[in-house]
Formats: structure tokens, C-alpha cells, sequence
């Protein structure tokens, strides 16, 4: 799947090492600057577990929200660090800056601790790459491991740039995603179905291009389904819509055609009279969307049929949400969908930032397989299209 492979942490020997780990530690945080949704700071403890139970020392990076490449107060990793700490059970200390000599000192005089480096986007050599900012990155270590999926699809200083100073290899959390959702291109157990709603078409139609190339269905929904409406030559109201894209949704048809894969719309729709949490609203067959509607989610019917597809399934794949989940009145669809999912005798695996939310919304997350905590980088991934920090990891 990893084509060269590359080198993970369990090739490199960390006892008495520096280890300069890249996470993913961009959370959302409220108005007293509480982590809200700690899920990306789990997603790196077996990693960080890992490196400490070997003799090594980790030194954590991480960008946190849009700093621009200056000091935002409110963006302080101090909150992050805090929560870490309770979560492993273990002393972090949380540094004012990311590089430099007081960073270095703190490192020589607390080698009982994990270190947490100030947020990485402070600085403007982060987003640019820049080699001097990457090179005192790497001054304060032995070893760079990469565990920041969710980042793997920027060219960064501490995505890419570091590489060129320090043996570079991925940890478990990227290797997981990778193997994961790189699997899915693979061998998946069949039937293969694929589950694709959200907002824009133009978002999916790269991996829709990959997964006609393996999958046995794809099963459509969201704001994303009405340009396929549309391309069928049917009246589609108001509901979401992007006429550029309708050539290339017709050229996708063709191909799914062509490969064998059944690509299904919704067989009947909510529609509202308005894009409002509080709208009227009514179940109408697909075929028949009034002029002056739009479409916030599929209804029942095809929820029934949907499901039905899902039970037989064994490999599941699900990005973007079904309709507008966030408001009571079109969460339907969505929900459940996603507890035919939950429920289907198969290897589940979810991707998307939305999509995830949802799970979270309706309690089902600890039942999907897999949750990727990459969302664009894992779109990036089943595009087949290379992420440049796996790239610059070392070959095996
Ligand atoms: P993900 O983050 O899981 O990849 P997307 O970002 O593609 O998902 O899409 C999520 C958004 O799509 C949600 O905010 C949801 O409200 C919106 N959405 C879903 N169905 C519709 C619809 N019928 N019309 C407009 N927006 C929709
Ligand atoms: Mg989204």
C-alpha cells in the first residue's frame, strides 16, 4: 500500500533519544479556551506512550486554528498541554516558543517530562516551509517521527521541511490511517459500498473517480446528490447545486456505468420551503421536487433501501453527511444511515470532519471500526493522490 514504504517508529531504535513528534493536536477550544473535543489528543497517546515506555523523550508539535504567523494569545498550546497531561497520566510541560535557546534549555532540564512546543503557526516559517525554521525544529532533537495524518497533506517545516534534517519516520497513528483507508483501495471484503453525501459534488468527484475503480455501490445523498439530480435531467427546486460540475458528474455516470458500479440517487427527499432551521417541511418522491423547494435530506424510502444495501455489505466507507444533520428537522436521513452503519456486519470506516460530527452527535462513534481523523488528507488518500509528508518520510 505504501509504495516506496516507509519507515515507521517501530524501525528505529528511540532509548535515549530526543524525539521530535509532529501531532495533530488542532482542537477546538470554547470561549474559557477548555478543549472541547479531545479526540485528536487520544489519537497520538500510543504513540507518545510508545516512545516513553521505549527510554525516549518526546518534544510535541503541533499548529493550533489560524495564527497567521504571529503570537494570538487565545491560541496558546497551554490548554492543549494541560489536557494531555490528564489524559496520559504523565508531566508535560508546555513551552512558550517552539524553537530556540530557551526551549533548548528547557529541554536539557526537564528530561523527566514530555515537552509540548508553543504553537507552530506563530511562526511564518511554518505554512512557508522554510528551511531555517525547519532546521532549528530539528536542533532540538535526534530523531522527527510524524504522527499528524491530518496534516500529511501540507508541505509545512514540520510536515516536510524537518525531514531533511533528522531520520524521519511515521508513527502509529499515520500508519493506522494510512493502512486503513490505503486498504480500502485495495482488497476490500465484498460487497464494497460506499456511502457519499455533503456538501459540494466537487469536492467528491475525485474519490468517487477511485472508488468506481473498486467499489460495487455507491450510495449518494446530502447537498451533493442534487447536481447528479440535476444531470438526469430532473427539477431539483433550490437545493444545492454547481452547473459547472455537471459535465464531469455526467462523465463519472458514464464510467460507473461502464465499470459496472451502481451509483444510487435518493429515490424521494426532504424538502423545505426555505434553508431554515425552522422551515416547512415535506417527504416528496425524487422525480417531483417542486420548483420553489429545496432538498435537506432523503427520505424514508430511500433510507429503506439504503439500509437494506448496507446489511449486505462488508466493507463500508462513509463521507459526508445525508442532509443538514445540525438542524432537528433533517438529522433523519443522516442518523439513520449512520446506524445501518453501526450496525452492518462489516468493516466500517468514516472519514470527514462533518461526518464525524454527526456520529458524535447521535452516539456512534465507538461503534464504526475506524474514524479517521483526517479529513482532507484522507480525501487526499482515496484520490490516490500522494500526501507530501508521508513522501518525505525515509524509505524502508
Ligand atoms: P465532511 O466534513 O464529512 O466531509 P462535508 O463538509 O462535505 O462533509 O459536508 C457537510 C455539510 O453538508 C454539513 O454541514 C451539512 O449541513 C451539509 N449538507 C448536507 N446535506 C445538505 C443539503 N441537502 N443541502 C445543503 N447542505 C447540506
Ligand atoms: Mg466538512
Amino acid at each position: 500500500m505504501l509504495n516506496p514504504p516507509k519507515k515507521t517508529i517501530h524501525d528505529i531504535d528511540v532509548e535515549g533519544k530526543k524525539v521530535l513528534v509532529r501531532v495533530d493536536f488542532n482542537v477546538p477550544l470554547d470561549i474559557e479556551r477548555n478543549v472541547v473535543d479531545d479526540t485528536r489528543i487520544r489519537g497520538a497517546l500510543p504513540t507518545i506512550r510508545y516512545i516513553l515506555d521505549h527510554g525516549g523523550r518526546p518534544i510535541l508539535m503541533s499548529h493550533l486554528g489560524r495564527p497567521k504567523g504571529q503570537v494570538v494569545e487565545s491560541l496558546r498550546m497551554g490548554p492543549v498541554g494541560k489536557r494531555l497531561a490528564e489524559l496520559l497520566d504523565y508531566p508535560v510541560l508546555t513551552l512558550k516558543e517552539s524553537i530556540g535557546p530557551r526551549v533548548q534549555q528547557a529541554i536539557e532540564e526537564n528530561p523527566d517530562k514530555v515537552l509540548l512546543l508553543e504553537n507552530l503557526r506563530f511562526y511564518p516559517g511554518e505554512k512557508e516551509n522554510l528551511a531555517d525554521f525547519s532546521r532549528q525544529l530539528a536542533d532540538l532533537a535526534d530523531v522527527y517521527v510524524n504522527d499528524a495524518f491530518g496534516t500529511s497533506h501540507r508541505a509545512h517545516a514540520s510536515t516536510v521541511g524537518v525531514t531533511a534534517f533528522l531520520p524521519s519516520v511515521m508513527g502509529l497513528l499515520m500508519e493506522k490511517e494510512l493502512e486503513t483507508l490505503g486498504g480500502l483501495l485495495e482488497e476490500p471484503a465484498r460487497p464494497f459500498v460506499v456511502v457519499l453525501g455533503g456538501n459540494k459534488v466537487s469536492d467528491k468527484l475525485g474519490v468517487i473517480d477511485s472508488f468506481l475503480e473498486i467499489a460495487d455501490s455507491i450510495l449518494t445523498g446530502g447537498g451533493m446528490c442534487f447536481t447528479i439530480i440535476k444531470s438526469m435531467g430532473l427539477e431539483i427546486g433550490h437545493s444545492v447545486t454547481e452547473d459547472d460540475q455537471l459535465a464531469q458528474v455526467g462523465s463519472a455516470m458514464k464510467k460507473a456505468r461502464k465499470k459496472g458500479v451502481k451509483v444510487m440517487v435518493p429515490s424521494d427527499i426532504v424538502v423545505a420551503d426555505r434553508f431554515d432551521k425552522n422551515a416547512n417541511y415535506r417527504v416528496v418522491p425524487t422525480e417531483s421536487i417542486p420548483p420553489d423547494c429545496l432538498g435537506l435530506d432523503i427520505g424514508p424510502v430511500t433510507v429503506e433501501k439504503y439500509c437494506s444495501i448496507l446489511n449486505e455489505a462488508r466493507t463500508i466507507f462513509w463521507n459526508g453527511p445525508m442532509g443538514v444533520f445540525e438542524w432537528p428537522s433533517f438529522e433523519n436521513g443522516t442518523k439513520s444511515i449512520a446506524c445501518c452503519i453501526a450496525d452492518a456486519d462489516a468493516v466500517t470506516v468514516v472519514g470527514g470532519g462533518d461526518s464525524d460530527a454527526a456520529l458524535r452527535q447521535f452516539g456512534l462513534e465507538e461503534k464504526i471500526d475506524f474514524v479517521s481523523t483526517g479529513g482532507g488528507a484522507a480525501m487526499r488518500l482515496l484520490e490516490g493522490k500522494k500526501l507530501p509528508a508521508v513522501e518525505a518520510l525515509a524509505d524502508r
